[in-house]
């Protein structure tokens, strides 16, 4: 992707662990690689198009001394996310920041921390199968939606499918759903947990009737088989309500683990 790069911006700032550095402030350098496409403002020679690097600089000036951290990876972290919500057009961003005179006792030419945070494309599969399912769906939906740090929520159509696992219960209403994100992979776990448990989910038997179920299918660039959250979801490619709503949103979405697409899993099963 294209990129728009930021060196060296000196701010005067009072992060640190020792009260003397919040007290008489130091130097700090932040380096930012901004991930967007240059395309538009390239061909139309149009700022409006593009991300105004003053208004950055200024951006992150004025944040690191209104706002003071212990540590610089608390600095970074937080930088990065206003930024990013700052700054719709850039999608992800390599941020570096310095504290040349960090008082170590030791001679040293530069210590940093350098951290790559973005908006990560994910899809989710959305179901319920007890009381008003869509109300259920919608809410979460809304929920999503309103969310600071999720975007571009799109939903497929949802679909009536017949319960699955072998538990007597109601059809389900069924669906997929598309976001871009900044929360991490647990992040996200825990609200869509939240938002089960607002819809007043419990847990009685496994695969069992459920008010809502949001479970996540993929997460872009992440692969885990933690039992916390296993990703991408380990069960999908025998699953058609899962893939039927999927392929309406991401056809040619990549399976990472096995290369095959959403459409070619679908096919195959
Ligand atoms: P299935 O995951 O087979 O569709 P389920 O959705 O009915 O079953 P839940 O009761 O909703 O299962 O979740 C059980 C546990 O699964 C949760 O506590 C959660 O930590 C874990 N889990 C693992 N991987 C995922 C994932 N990709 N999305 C959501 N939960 C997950
Ligand atoms: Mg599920
Ligand atoms: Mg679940």
């Amino acid at each position: 992707m294209d990129q728009i790069i930021i060196e060296d911006l000196e701010v005067y700032a009072g992060h640190g662990v020792y009260p003397e550095e919040t007290r008489e402030g130091q130097l700090f350098k932040v380096s930012a690689i901004l991930n967007t496409d240059l395309r538009p403002a390239g061909m139309a020679d149009e700022l409006t198009l593009s991300t105004n690097y003053g208004e950055v600089c200024r951006l992150v000036h004025r944040y690191l001394r209104e706002n003071t951290f212990l540590l610089i990876e608390a600095a970074a972290e937080h930088l990065a996310e206003e930024i990013l919500l700052s700054f719709p057009l850039v999608e992800s961003l390599v941020l570096e920041l310095k504290k040349p005179m960090a008082p170590v006792k030791i001679p040293f030419s530069n210590i940093a921390v350098k951290i790559e945070r973005g908006w990560r494309q994910v899809y989710l599969g959305i179901g319920s199968n007890m009381g008003d399912k869509q109300a259920y769906i919608s809410e979460a939906l809304d929920s999503l939606r309103a969310h600071p740090k999720i975007r571009q929520v799109k939903c497929s159509r949802l679909i009536v499918t017949e319960p699955y696992g072998g538990v007597e219960q109601d059809n389900f209403l069924n669906g997929a759903v598309g976001l871009k994100t900044l929360l991490s992979p647990y992040e996200l776990l825990a609200l869509l947990q939240s938002l089960e448990k607002k819809a007043g989910r419990e847990r009685l038997v496994h695969w069992g009737p459920r008010t809502l179920d949001l479970d996540v299918l993929f997460y872009e660039g992440f692969v885990s088989d933690d039992e916390r959250l296993i990703v991408p979801h380990p069960d999908m490619s025998n699953r058609r309500f899962v893939l039927e709503p999927l392929d309406q949103l991401c056809p040619g979405y990549i399976h990472p683990l096995t290369g095959k697409t959403v459409r070619q899993m679908l096919k195959e099963l």
